[in-house]
């Protein structure tokens, strides 16, 4: 078998390595093993990298600028060319610089748009996100609706020629400094839970739109959303009415995966083989050698998703299990990393005594939320199970496994 990369994906590589050496400084390289820069946190001026909201603004434009950014999308639209691979290459590599990357739009967003986005409609919205000029934010999660999606009771109300828009929505990342809000909502409530659900563009300025700052674990800023009575125009609508469910499916396999590239497994362990003091003390050894494989072994397997995407099949079975192989081994990977560095490992990133700048509390921290974000990990390996193994399913139901409701 062979796993070299294809000279076109080098390429890709090395342009992308000369665009950071040239623009993200080797003195924020530190952050590196978190995978989501902080903006804007409440009572925190600050984050590990120092970079402020119009720093990370400015970054994504120079991207955007140097064709980066739209690697992995069509040259009609803005984009540079290339495949899921190139892209999958593009946010790794970014990744272990511990530079940003507008994940969502990039990652959860426009591949919607690819699937059901007119020509017209693709004209007009991939360009300023391939110029890297706009960021989104994705509205799913509901105070009662997370894994079970598809019990989002947020309601879109046809008005004419417009929709009115009403609910809550919990964990919008990014909706704090976003310019759009990519929305799923219940436009039909009297049909069956998956097939009510509509998808929906707002611009954030939108009156009748307010954003509550909520603060997870790790110190990232997420958000509660309210819609009170938001008046749209139909063309916010993406895609046909009531058909929401079966585009989101196939995008939030793409999410899983490619969400997974954000996450530096290989720089964590780095961090650790390569520190003397702790890759030389027999009791690390066989934790280190472990860790080695299983770091690989989720690197193959992320690769083996964003691959099948690139064959032009939804993969479906390969991003669930690349989600489960890398969740848990960063969640591995933070843990073993408390251990051998000890008490001191506690300290924060903003703590000068800090071993490795912090970073392995953070990491620790944030690799339980990933866990459960991009589809809960149990329900991953029922999916793996039941749809990649074709074993029976666990509970007594003849509907297929994307059509369960659950993420
Ligand atoms: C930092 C952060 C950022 C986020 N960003 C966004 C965002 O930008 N946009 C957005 O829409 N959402 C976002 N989310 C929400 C995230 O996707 C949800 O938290 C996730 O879908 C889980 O939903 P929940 O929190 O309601 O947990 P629940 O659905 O209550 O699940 C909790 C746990 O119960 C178990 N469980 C639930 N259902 C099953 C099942 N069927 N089978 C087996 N076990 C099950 C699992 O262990 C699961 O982890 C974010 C969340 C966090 C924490």
């Amino acid at each position: 078998m062979d796993f070299k990369f294809s000279a076109e994906l080098d390429e890709v590589r090395r342009r992308t390595r000369q665009f950071l050496d040239a623009n993200w400084p080797k003195d924020r390289r530190a952050y590196a093993m978190n995978d989501m820069i902080a903006r804007d946190l409440p009572g925190l001026e600050r984050n590990s990298a120092n970079v402020t909201p119009e720093e990370v603004r400015e970054f994504y434009r120079k991207l955007g600028d140097a064709g980066i950014l739209g690697i992995g999308f069509p040259e009609a639209y803005g984009g540079s060319g290339g495949g899921h691979l190139a892209r999958y290459v593009v946010q790794s590599e970014l990744c272990a610089a511990g530079a940003p990357y507008p994940n969502v739009g990039l990652t959860m967003v426009a591949p919607i748009f690819m699937t059901v986005g007119s020509p017209d409609f693709l004209a007009k919205n991939l360009p300023p996100l391939m110029a890297g000029e706009v960021e989104y934010c994705v509205g799913y999660t509901e105070p009662s609706a997370g894994t079970d999606l598809a019990s989002l009771v947020t309601r879109a109300e046809r008005d004419g020629n417009h929709f009115l828009i009403n609910g809550q929505k919990i964990f919008s990342s990014t909706a704090h400094y976003a310019d759009y809000y990519f929305l799923a909502a219940r436009t039909d409530p009297s049909a069956p839970k998956h097939k009510g659900i509509s998808l929906f563009l707002l611009d954030m300025k939108h009156p009748g739109i307010m954003v509550m700052p909520l603060v997870a674990n790790s110190g990232v800023r997420t958000n509660i959303v309210f819609l009170d009575n938001v008046r749209v125009p139909a063309s916010c609508l993406l895609g046909n009415e009531n058909e929401g469910w079966k585009y989101l499916t196939e995008a939030l396999a793409f999410e899983r995966y490619a969400s997974m590239a954000s996450t530096p497994l290989v720089v964590g362990y780095n961090a650790l083989a390569l520190d003397p003091g702790l890759a030389e003390m027999p009791e690390n050894s066989a934790a280190l050698a472990r860790l080695r494989a299983e770091v690989r072994a989720s690197d193959l397997l992320s690769l083996n998703a964003a691959w099948t995407a690139e064959d032009g099949r939804p993969p479906i079975v390969e991003a669930a299990a690349a989600k489960v192989a890398v969740s848990e081994t960063r969640l591995a990977l933070g843990r073993a990393a408390l251990e051998m560095l000890g008490p001191n490992s506690l300290l924060t990133e903003f703590n000068e005594q800090a071993p490795a700048g912090g970073q392995f509390d953070l990491m620790y921290r944030h690799s339980v939320i990933n866990l459960f974000t991009a589809g809960a990990n149990d329900v991953q390996r029922d999916t793996i199970a039941t749809a990649g193994q074709h074993l029976p399913r666990s509970r007594k139901s003849s509907a297929k496994p994307t059509d369960q409701g659950q993420r």
